[in-house]
């Protein structure tokens, strides 16, 4: 194997420009030797042949940096077979001889189509902030995001101390409470509202009262989105508990900032086994996590896992949050 390309695709996740920094300084300064090829926006690039070499220099200044120098997109047309095939053209007439995708589940499945229809060798490096994988303890990204929150409601539990007013955080996590949890017990909040629990307003409220009672008004309750609108719990929390709440939504503030210690070295470890991978003609895998090991798993085995919540830590953190 001589030449292969990196892409970034989906949304953008901190220590993205850490992988494709590990991935092009290790192909490039190991054994291996090989070219490296960056794709610009992800898929879609691909498709148009937007590709250019990459050595060790083009990632430099760039470890601590979040989104990706690559940038992202997301491309209807790599889901249709005309589009697949135009891609694959273009990684001929390039003569890659291997790609890295760095993204989430679709960008996933996005590669395994790439393998099944021209038995073209993929690696992938799961990078979203939802840890939203089954087959990884953790994805690239996460542990940022959660510092990212983390550090929004030490901002916020100051003010609302001071007034004794509750507040309502609305962090990302659509089909996955990880955020809200990781963030919910490391910053020491009331309650989390996320999608994998059944939540029960009228405990909420019961736990608000009582909290009043104890002397403490000022409860943050974490709300993953997608469950119900923050406007929408503050009012009924407000008119049912008496109590004054705020409502923040964290939004996109979640998805960029310099990645964490943790990203950073995530990333290195999985663009290295990404890179050996290929080298060793093991393709259609996906690297991740597990035990604080780094492993890979064939693509189609990994997108079929489902995700399995930690209903301890969830109850870790709403047992400490009393
Ligand atoms: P993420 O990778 O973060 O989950 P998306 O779900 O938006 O983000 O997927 C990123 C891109 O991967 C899509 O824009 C599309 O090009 C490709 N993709 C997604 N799903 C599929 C699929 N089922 N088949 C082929 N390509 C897909």
């Amino acid at each position: 194997m001589k030449r292969i390309a990196v892409l970034t695709s989906g949304g953008d996740a901190p220590g993205m420009n850490a992988a494709i920094r590990g991935v092009v300084r290790y192909a490039s300064n190991s054994d291996a030797k090989l070219d490296v090829y960056g794709v610009q926006r992800g898929y879609e690039g691909l498709i148009k042949g937007k590709l250019s070499r990459m050595d060790g220099r083009s990632v430099s200044d760039t470890i601590h940096r979040g989104g990706t120098i690559l940038k992202t997109a997301r491309c209807m047309e790599f889901t249709t077979d005309a589009g697949i095939e135009q891609a694959f053209k273009v990684l001929k007439a390039y003569e890659i001889e291997g790609l890295v995708v760095i993204g989430g589940d679709g960008s996933f499945r996005g590669m395994k189509d790439l393998r099944d229809k021209f038995n073209f060798p993929c690696v992938g490096i799961p990078g979203t902030i939802d840890n939203d994988l089954g087959y990884t303890d953790f994805t690239l990204g996460f542990d940022t995001a959660v510092n990212t929150v983390l550090s929004a409601i030490n901002n916020i539990r100051d003010t609302m101390t001071s007034h004794d007013r509750a507040c309502v955080i609305e962090v990302m996590g659509r089909n996955c409470g990880d955020i809200a949890v990781y963030a919910g017990l490391a910053g020491g909040a009331e309650a989390m509202v996320v999608p994998e629990m059944p939540f029960d307003i009228d405990e909420l409220i019961e736990k608000m009262r009582r909290n009043v009672l104890k002397g403490k008004a000022s409860d943050i309750i974490i709300l993953a989105e997608g469950m119900t609108s923050c406007e929408t719990l503050k009012k009924e929390l407000e008119d049912k508990t008496g109590i004054t709440l705020r409502t923040i939504k964290l939004g996109y503030i979640q998805r960029g900032g310099t990645p964490t210690m943790a990203d950073r070295i995530f990333a290195a470890r999985c663009a290295v086994r990404a890179v050996d991978l290929l080298v060793q003609g093991k393709s259609g895998r996906v690297v991740g996590s597990k035990d604080n090991k780094i492993i890979d798993v064939e693509v189609g085995e990994a997108l079929k896992m489902k995700k399995t919540f930690d209903k301890d830590l969830y109850r870790i953190a709403t047992i400490l949050g009393q």
